[in-house]
């Protein structure tokens, strides 16, 4: 029975969507390397303290609704956010247009992730407090991690 349930709930697909509801996604996989960055960057990007932010596949992201209202903005390096048109939510990151990952904030219920490590505390804004016991690097994560 539970051995049931547990493969029941591993098929449902993981949702998210935006603030003002128009635009819905589905993942029929995992997050994965979730993590959050504190850089001018990310504060600016996230509209937050910090990113937080999961790698998906691509391949197991599909929109449900609202795909027409999406709005990007791509760096020149190649990464990219994808945003609501109309209520503002930034839903997904992208590396030369295709799907990398999702913000955390905008995935819906209680996703079996968590995350993993933060990333360039040391350009955080003075106003954050991290707490401790947290992992955490000055700058970007080391190889191999
Ligand atoms: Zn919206
Ligand atoms: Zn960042």
């Amino acid at each position: 029975m539970d051995s049931i349930l547990d493969k029941k709930e591993s098929l449902t697909p993981i949702t998210g969507g935006c603030f003002c509801g128009a635009i819905k996604y589905k993942i029929n996989g995992k997050l994965r390397d979730a993590r959050s960055c504190h850089c001018p960057d990310c504060r600016k990007a996230f509209s937050a303290q910090a990113s937080a932010y999961a790698l998906v596949n691509s391949e197991d992201f599909s929109w449900i609704s609202g795909k027409n209202l999406i709005t990007s903005y791509e760096s020149k390096k190649g990464e990219g956010l994808l945003f609501c048109s109309v209520c503002g939510s930034t839903l997904c990151g992208t590396y030369n247009g295709v799907i990398q990952g999702v913000t955390l904030g905008c995935v819906n219920g209680a996703p079996e992730i968590e995350i993993g490590m933060h990333i360039y505390v040391g350009s955080k804004a003075n106003w954050e407090i991290i707490p401790d016991g947290v992992i955490k690097y000055q700058k970007g994560a080391p190889e191999n991690v």
